[in-house]
């Protein structure tokens, strides 16, 4: 298997965040290194045999202040140099790369060449860098091919050992070099002495069309996490707000939520007015049975959809992605409820 072509080019963008930092040996502050010398700080991209030519964000952003308008600007960047390389290594900061790459996996559609995003949670210029081997092996993967095929050409997250599919993943940890798990669906691949890939789980469409790069996003969606005890005067604000179209709901282990029946008309209320309301566990793992309970059936009469095994970063892009395409909740609803790009597990009927 020639999973390591040595002519391969990669197109390198740093769009922000910790691994793009060095120290200043003056002021001992951290700053952005200047990606047009690469090489200088990260030697060993020499060793790889591989063309790398990077592609910075002026000026870089904190991953906190991500967006539609940066996912716009990576979707530019990869559609505008699709054909000139063979994948894409996207570095971002870590803080919501779980929302960057699920959406790029949806404005992304018919890709059919690798977008591993990585960063680190040391700046690749300090000593115990994790910045370093992300990068190496997340350019290696983008750059892994058999028969002149990529090996992974679908948008995923390459963080300390694992390769995980994008849209499945979630940030867990705020110290630890494992900072991201992928709870519902299993590793692509693992990086240890060898990149053990794991071919049956990656996304290939049957039939390979031309890439078609989306661009709109529409920003009329919420977020709400339930808790026990909260204020119906917070739920009716959210549910109320101006020119909303789509809520995350976030609810307890399978889906349940309290039958409290000042929230469920609410949510019926808000169903019946067009806002398509979606179901995600607070779980980690695992996936949302309204018909389990009775405190998830009560939600399911209100019209609440169900979001399966997503994840809530997912959800959110998604309903972003959907309503961006000028779909009305009708669509959006017969969406949600099918896989665009392995996000979700539905449920054999
Ligand atoms: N605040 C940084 C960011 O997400 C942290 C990091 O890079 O990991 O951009």
């Amino acid at each position: 298997m020639e999973t390591r072509p040595e002519k391969a080019s990669i197109l390198l963008i740093y769009t922000g965040g910790t691994i793009g930092m060095i120290e200043n040996a003056e002021t001992g502050s951290l700053e952005p290194f200047d990606f047009c010398h690469l090489e200088e700080h990260v030697p060993e991209l020499k060793d790889l045999g591989y063309t790398v030519s990077a592609c910075p964000f002026d000026p870089p952003v904190d991953s906190s202040d991500m967006g539609p308008e940066g996912w716009k600007k990576i979707v530019e960047l990869i559609a505008g140099h699709y054909h000139g390389y063979d994948g894409f290594v996207v570095l971002h900061g870590t803080d919501t790369m779980a929302y960057t790459a699920s959406a790029l996996s949806f404005m992304l559609e018919n890709l059919g060449k690798p977008v591993v995003l990585t960063g680190s949670q040391l700046p690749i210029g300090v000593l115990r860098t994790d910045g370093k081997e992300n990068l190496i092996t997340a350019i290696e993967i983008a750059a892994a091919s058999e028969g002149g095929r990529p090996l992974v050409p679908e948008v995923c997250i390459f963080f300390e050992n694992s390769l995980m599919r994008g849209n499945r993943t979630r940030k867990v940890n705020a110290d630890n070099f494992n900072a991201f798990s992928s709870y519902n669906y299993p590793l692509l691949a693992y990086a240890g002495v060898h990149i053990r890939y794991d071919l049956s789980q990656v996304y290939r469409p049957a039939l390979p069309k031309p890439l078609r790069p989306h661009y709109e996003m529409d920003r009329h969606i919420a977020l709400l996490k339930l808790f026990p005890g909260m204020s119906m005067q917070v739920v009716r604000s959210v549910l109320e707000t101006p020119g909303l179209k789509g809520l995350v709901l976030e609810t307890f282990g399978s889906g349940n939520a309290p039958r409290d029946e000042a929230l469920l008309s609410l949510l019926k209320a808000a169903t019946d007015r067009g806002l398509v309301v979606v179901n995600i566990t607070q779980c980690l793992g695992g996936c949302v049975e309204m018909q389990r309970y009775e405190t998830g059936k009560r939600l399911l009469e209100a019209g609440v959809i169900s979001g399966y095994d997503s994840t809530t970063e997912s959800a959110v892009a998604k309903l972003m992605f959907l309503f961006g395409q000028g779909m009305s909740a009708a669509e959006v609803k017969d969406y949600m409820n099918c896989s665009l790009i392995g996000e979700v597990t539905i449920p054999a009927q």
